[in-house]
């Protein structure tokens, strides 16, 4: 029995797997942002997690004996198989979570080239042999999986993070527990069907629909899993490290963003505006690399905000999907409460609003904001919808400053033709990507992602051949033998 049933109606079933099979129970209704019935979810609870626990021990016996390179054929066949199916899960991203059509569809696209890349990995996965001054003696060391590892993904890419997390987890031959947001969980169950179908063994994906503070929780605590890796809210990571840190489990920390764009005189207005709307009213700004700060110089400030205001004013906000829509709605009415909330404290702070406020919640318009003193509210917080503040500084040391000065450190981006203002940007920035001339949206599955500061532990990164030394551990090996 498939675990998501009716997937096209609005009747749908929405179930965990443990060893390939659903799990959970009761029958509580799931609702899209803007209030209607998109599934049936089968909740799971606490005792759940050691079911799922001791199927992924079970299973990854095989699996971590598993060669490498068969690991890796089945992500790749996994990715075949996604591109196949790229509208039927985009129309699952955009049921819950809200995106339209087409970012959806770059979401799906994005989940295809990680499993591609990391299927790719298991014919490089490799070791290392240390020189040594004895004639019988090979010392060398290899990577070994962990063994059970925890996924514990946010709703805002509900399939891009869990592909991702599980590429360089299953490719390194771990097997998996995997918890969802409840916002949007229905991609993930998803997409451990479609790893089956491709031939991952049952149990070594595991997947779990339940509360955090249940069911979360106790994936962190669990004793069977060797590791975690969360991507999420700042508040919810540091409550993740102090468990896992008791019991000295590997942990990998994704948090929040507060990401700046910096314009220079010598950039062009409208590019950057347009640069700069991509980055802040994409994706209803619900994306951890989303621009929140502009710091731009004097000469070009006046042309930039008003470029940047006419361009949040032309977005069409609407269903996700209607194909005339640029942007959907946040993802549930609270998340418009707290969005709002920024801006009024903003406007209550002295902010102007260079743009309406007028659609009805959870839909919000983008918003461009002036006036804003360095210390302001929404400096300190991450905004998480699309909002922009715009920040004139007199120079560039200024505006590094001003970058530098959040408590965040995810990405930031220079808009620039002077190569040694970008290369003084590049070296001053602390955060974990910077950009030049580019929007601080997007990224390459084959380059290392990770923050700094309370963006991140930094202790790992995701992506790239970089995201399997979480997924790893190295063994060294002395071999000795006589003559
Ligand atoms: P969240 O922190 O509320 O929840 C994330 C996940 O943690 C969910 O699955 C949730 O159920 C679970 N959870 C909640 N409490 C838990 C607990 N006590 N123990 C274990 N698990 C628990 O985040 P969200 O609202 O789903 O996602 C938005 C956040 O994710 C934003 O802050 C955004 O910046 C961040 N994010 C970061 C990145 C990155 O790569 N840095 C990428 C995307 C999103």
């Amino acid at each position: 029995m498939s675990s998501i049933q009716n997937l096209a109606t609005n009747r749908s079933v929405i179930a965990g797997r443990i060893n390939g099979r659903p799990v959970g129970g009761g029958s509580r209704p799931l609702h899209g942002p803007t209030g209607d019935l998109v599934a049936h979810l089968s909740l799971s609870d606490v005792p759940d997690v050691d079911a799922a626990v001791r199927a992924a021990v079970d299973a990854q016996q095989a699996w971590r004996r598993t060669p490498p390179p068969r690991r890796g054929e089945i992500l790749t066949r996994a990715a075949a198989i996604l591109a196949e199916r790229r509208t039927e899960f985009a129309a699952a991203i955009t049921r819950e979570e809200g995106k339209t059509l087409r970012e959806a569809g770059v979401e799906v696209d994005r989940a295809v080239d990680y499993l591609s890349f990391f299927g790719a990995e298991g014919w490089r996965l490799a070791g290392h042999e240390f020189a040594n001054l004895e004639p019988n003696l090979r010392i060398t060391s290899r990577r070994e999986p962990l063994g059970v590892v925890g996924l514990i993904t946010p709703w805002n890419f509900p399939l891009a993070i869990p592909a991702w997390k599980l590429g360089p987890a299953l490719v390194a031959g771990n097997s998996v527990v995997l918890k969802p947001a409840l916002e949007a969980p229905g991609p993930s169950v998803l997409l451990a069907e479609l790893l089956e179908s491709a031939g991952l063994p049952p149990g070594v994906l595991n997947v779990l629909i339940g509360g955090g503070a249940t069911v979360g929780a106790a994936v962190v605590a669990h004793p069977g899993i060797q590791a975690v890796s969360f991507t999420g809210s700042t508040e919810i990571g540091r409550q993740i490290a102090a468990v896992a840190g008791q019991r000295m489990a590997r942990v990998q920390l994704e948090l929040g963003g507060s990401n700046a764009t910096v314009v220079l005189d010598d950039a062009e207005p409208d590019v950057a505006a347009e640069l700069i709307a991509r980055s802040a009213f994409g994706l209803t700004g619900q994306a951890c690399t989303a621009t929140s700060r502009v710091y731009c110089t004097p000469g070009i400030a006046p042309a930039l905000v008003e470029s940047l205001a006419a361009r949040a004013r032309a977005v069409r906000i609407g269903a996700g999907t209607d194909p005339a829509t640029d942007i959907g709605p946040l993802v549930n009415p609270a998340a418009h409460a707290r969005v709002a909330k920024i801006v009024e404290t903003a406007v209550r702070e002295g902010a102007v609003l260079h743009t309406p406020r007028e659609a009805p919640p959870p839909f919000f318009e983008p918003t461009v904001l002036t006036n804003l003193a360095p210390g302001a509210q929404i400096f300190e917080t991450e905004v998480f919808g699309p909002v922009v503040a715009v920040v004139e500084v007199s120079s560039l040391a200024e505006a590094i400053a001003c970058v530098n000065a959040s408590r965040y450190g995810l990405v930031a981006s220079i808009l620039t033709d002077s190569l040694a203002a970008a290369q003084t940007f590049t070296d001053e920035v602390r955060a974990g990507t910077v950009k030049v001339n580019e929007a601080t949206t997007g990224n390459q599955p084959n380059v290392p992602f990770g923050g700094l500061k309370d963006s991140s532990n930094a202790a790992f990164k995701e992506q790239g051949s970089a995201a399997l030394d979480f997924y790893t551990v190295s063994k060294s090996v002395y071999l000795r033998w006589a003559s």
